[in-house]
């Protein structure tokens, strides 16, 4: 069996990508510190708690498990608490991925998979998003991914380290089977916190602003099945096997809904009404954000089958009913 080292693999996208590693004949070694991952999550392969700062633990695991890859997935991702604690972002993303990355290249494992966001590219309102758009994060989340992408580029240049950059837009649902699901504490995502109103675990769902610039005034997103996403994962991780070089793909399908279309969507797929209060923008959001790229399908052959509203809500409300990870 190969050995894939996964960063956050005890987190909501990590703990996915285990199973769909799992399914493509890799063993996923977990190395989570647990910040906000779950032990439970981790039910695909060996678990390793450490932190991505500490170099000494993650020689031994690379010594260990000798993996062939990094997926890294692991990284603090709120964006209120990126503006307020910009240190723990550089410390956690950046000084931790650096880290991770000089013991992958003193171990000699040189294919990792990089968890990357469409944060980096900023608020260019009212353009669709490729690869090649420029980056201006305006939040330190979107900057510290943004500079793990900047430093992906010096280790490949010095130290063949090669790689490829995943620019993820709004991922959402659940793997179907509800082995793994989605589960922050606190909770800050749409669906979710929309699924919590459905049933009663709180009041309502505030719609954050109804004055944008959109046919509903409300925000637009481009949401991703986890499972397609997922999926993208480990085409790229072949894609770096085979040997096709460093790359930067949006993960993303291109269609985008409101938050709105959201809310409709919910409560035709639940069959239940939507409990939700109007309340003012949330800082930071921007108005639309939507991939203009299809290098993904043409290139890696993905093909984001799951990612419809009706299949994300209903796989994410089928998790939501089965239960949760316990710490
Ligand atoms: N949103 C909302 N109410 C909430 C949470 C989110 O109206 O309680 C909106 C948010 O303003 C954005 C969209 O839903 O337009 C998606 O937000 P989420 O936090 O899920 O993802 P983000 O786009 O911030 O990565």
């Amino acid at each position: 069996m190969t050995n894939v080292l996964v960063t956050g693999g005890a987190g909501y996208i990590g703990s996915h990508a285990c199973k769909a590693l799992s399914k493509a004949g890799y063993t996923p070694v977990t190395y989570d510190n647990l910040s906000t991952g779950w032990e439970d999550a981790v039910k695909f392969g060996p678990f390793e708690k450490g932190c991505l700062t500490d170099r000494a633990r993650l020689d031994q695991i690379f010594a260990a498990y000798q993996p062939q890859a990094v997926m890294h997935f692991a990284a603090l991702s709120q964006v209120g608490e990126s503006m307020r604690e910009p240190g723990l972002y550089w410390h956690n993303n950046v000084a931790g991925s650096l880290c991770l990355m000089q013991a992958a290249v003193a171990a000699g494992c040189l294919d990792l998979v990089f968890s990357s966001t469409c944060a980096t590219y900023g608020d260019q309102d009212n353009v669709l998003l490729d690869e090649g758009c420029a980056q201006y994060p305006i939040n330190a989340y979107g900057a510290s991914k943004r500079a793990i992408e900047d430093m992906l580029r010096d280790f490949e240049a010095a130290y063949g380290l090669r790689h490829v950059i995943f620019r993820y837009f709004n991922v959402a649902g659940a793997d179907p089977e509800a082995e793994v699901g989605e589960f922050h504490q606190p909770e800050t995502h749409l669906i979710p916190l929309m699924l919590d109103a459905i049933d009663g675990k709180r009041d309502a769902l505030t719609i954050f602003g109804t004055d944008y610039d959109t046919p509903d005034g409300t925000c637009i997103r481009d949401y991703v099945h986890v499972c397609d996403l997922v999926e993208a994962h480990v085409l790229g991780l072949n894609w770096l096997k085979e040997g096709r070089g460093s790359r930067v793909f949006n993960l993303g399908t291109g269609t985008g809904f409101s938050v709105r279309e959201v809310i409709e969507q919910s409560a035709a797929v639940t069959n239940r009404a939507v409990p939700i209060v109007e309340g003012p923008r949330r800082p930071g959001d921007c108005t639309r954000l939507v991939s203009g790229s299809t290098g993904a399908t043409a290139d890696l052959g993905w093909q984001p089958g799951r990612s419809t509203l009706t299949q994300m809500i209903g796989d994410a409300w089928r998790w939501h009913q089965s239960g949760h990870y316990a710490k």
